[in-house]
């Protein structure tokens, strides 16, 4: 069966194709010719993954799935949660986010925070949702250069190292993103059979 995967994030596109295996021809937004600038004007997680992937699935008729991803900060109500790339402005810059969040977190002990990811997958116009949470804590300043976003200020639950000074191999068995992948992709193995 093709399944569209809404994203041109390659490599997000393989690390998924590794853990569905061959049971779907996973497409990518390209794959499929879909150059649009899809929408993401929701106020939550949720709300943005249903939006990207009811986009491709009213527009191509294809079964597709979209995720949305946003770092969420006890101290700060959830903030900046689904706003987590463009936080400090529209040019989605990750070094001025951080610097934002650092200092709206400057004198605060509380620094619990997670990451959230939510996958909305539609098929023949049914919608699922799966969501995979990573919990763990702000630091007070920037460490390590792997990864991306928020990786240098994150301490998941259980190391004591940031995101970005783990191997990536670490990061994708336990991040946000590989609890919601699995989740998916233990649902496309059972509706696959
Ligand atoms: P997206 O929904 O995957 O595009 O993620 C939205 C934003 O959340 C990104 O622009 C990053 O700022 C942040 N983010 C998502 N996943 C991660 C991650 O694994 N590490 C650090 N930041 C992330």
């Amino acid at each position: 069966m093709d399944l569209v995967f809404a994203t041109n994030n390659q490599h997000k596109l393989l690390e998924i194709r590794k853990i569905i295996g061959d049971s779907f021809n996973l497409l990518s937004l390209k794959d499929i010719n879909c150059f649009d600038e899809i929408p993401e004007t929701g106020n939550s997680l949720e709300a943005n993954a249903s939006q990207k992937s009811r986009f491709v699935y009213e527009k191509y008729g294809l079964n597709c799935f979209a995720d949305d991803t946003g770092l969420e900060v006890e101290a700060l109500n959830g903030a900046p949660g689904v706003y987590s790339a463009r936080y400090a402005g529209e040019e989605k810059n990750a070094l001025k986010n951080m610097k934002k969040l650092l200092s709206e977190l400057n004198g605060i002990e509380n620094r619990k925070a997670r990451f959230r990811t939510v996958i909305s997958l539609i098929i023949n116009g049914e919608e699922k949702l799966f969501e995979g949470i990573v919990t763990g804590k702000i630091t007070d300043k920037e460490s390590g250069t792997k990864g991306f976003g928020y990786d240098p200020i994150f301490i998941p639950d259980g190391y004591n190292i940031t995101f970005a000074e783990m191997d990536l191999q670490t990061k994708n068995k336990i991040s946000h993103r590989a609890r919601a992948v699995e989740k998916l992709a233990n649902y496309l193995k059972l509706i696959s059979k």
